[in-house]
């Protein structure tokens, strides 16, 4: 498999247009890979209503230099995502990939209209509602960020996919698949059923880390970080792969791409990967605090250690605004608010998800110590 690493260093959108259309020509050109007319969905990274410049979410000039690509075979172009628990056009007017929909006079996904997708080689989940028009195109095109996630270690181009589940729909497979290895095989059993969905089509995975996003991600918990980087490939896992090494970190621990090559479903494995354009350059992203190792991630399977394993979230009264995002997306609803306070949290049933500190708007909420039978237990 090849991934097309591209140095671009600032969202200038005739120098990131010219490195992407450098990239697609590696990997066989536009006009090859996306047949005349054919009906094409752009799935950015539209996590929450954030400001571009946070590096959360797929920058607006990367997404518009996308659709100019695109524009040169088709006009039939959709563009969007699925955010936790906004509405979609206002997290596209929030981080500006809505005035770009405006200006090229493309569409915007109808996210609510939903359909069944089937993995026939899945593991454990084997069907999947999500937005019907992510899945009736001819090709996919995928925009991931670069960025490193507390629960799934990173979230790139794999990871990037389960925007395909509707908004708060995604806190349910924090429920069902409440610890990490098995959120990793469900991440994994829906890309299964999007690649079938897919079938005989065309998926391109583009990563937007000119301006990445590192430690505690995928949202306000992280800090942004200039990465210089434009990643391109066929392949999501290989993709992946190649981001651990720009991101500097460690691949054993993200197990979410170590399933996806076990499965088949791309290449893991570094050696295997024709990596062209220009070198890797490492980065040194932060990791989340207390990544887990394999030993970890597989004791704090036990749900009744999670406790006294895994740190839990903190609320920062000093940032909070009470605005209650955090225990709308709680999964097991173990975070609540009263009228006019802060909210807290049944640490005992917490499932340590970090949805909540993935949708706070003020970065309010933070990691606890970890308990210290969990430091002896996971050193
Ligand atoms: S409190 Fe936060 S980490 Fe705990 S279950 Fe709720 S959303 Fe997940
Ligand atoms: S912690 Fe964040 S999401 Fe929760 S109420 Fe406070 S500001 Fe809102």
């Amino acid at each position: 498999m090849k991934v097309i690493v591209k140095y671009c260093e600032e969202y200038n959108l005739e120098q990131v247009k010219s490195k992407i259309k450098e990239s697609l020509d590696s990997l066989g050109g536009v006009s090859n890979l996306i047949k005349p007319n054919s009906k094409v969905f752009i799935k950015c990274n539209c996590v929450g209503p954030f400001s571009a410049s946070y590096g959360i979410t797929t920058h607006p000039i990367f997404v518009k230099a996308v659709i100019q690509i695109v524009k040169e075979v088709t006009n039939d172009i959709t563009v969007g995502d699925n955010p936790a628990v906004k509405d979609l056009v206002l997290t596209l007017k929030k981080n500006g990939i809505y005035d770009v929909i405006v200006e090229e006079g493309v569409n915007i996904l109808d996210n609510k209209d939903q359909m069944k997708i089937y993995n026939p080689s899945y593991k454990v989940y084997n069907v999947f509602d999500v937005s019907r028009g992510m899945i009736e195109n001819d090709v996919l095109i995928n925009l991931p960020k670069l960025k490193t996630h507390s629960l799934a270690y990173i979230t790139c181009a794999e990871k990037n996919l389960f925007g395909f589940i509707y908004g708060l729909n995604k806190s349910a497979w924090h429920v069902k698949a409440s610890n990490q290895l098995e959120f990793g095989e469900a991440i994994n059993d829906l890309y299964g059923a999007i690649l079938d969905s897919y079938k005989d089509k065309t998926i391109i995975n583009i990563c937007d880390g000119i301006i990445g996003l590192e430690g505690e991600g995928p949202s306000t918990g992280g800090k942004a970080k200039q990465a210089n980087t434009i990643l391109t490939s066929l392949d999501a896992v290989s993709l992946d792969r190649v981001a651990v090494e720009i991101m500097g970190l460690n691949y054993k621990k993200s197990f979410i791409t170590n399933i996806a090559s076990s499965r088949g479903y791309g290449e893991g494995d570094i050696s295997k990967i024709e990596v062209l354009g220009d070198e890797i350059v490492n980065y040194h992203f932060l990791e989340p605090k207390d990544s887990l190792s394999n030993v970890g991630l597989r004791l704090t399977r036990v749900k009744l250690l999670k406790p006294m394993l895994l740190e839990h979230p903190v609320i920062d009264h000093d940032k909070c605004i009470k605005c209650g995002e955090c225990t709308r997306i709680c999964p097991p609803k173990t975070m609540v608010i009263e009228k006019g306070k802060y909210p807290h949290l049944n640490t005992k049933k917490c499932i340590r998800c970090w949805c909540c500190s993935e949708v706070c708007p003020q970065n309010a909420i933070s990691k606890s110590k970890r308990p210290i039978i969990g430091r002896i237990v996971l050193k």
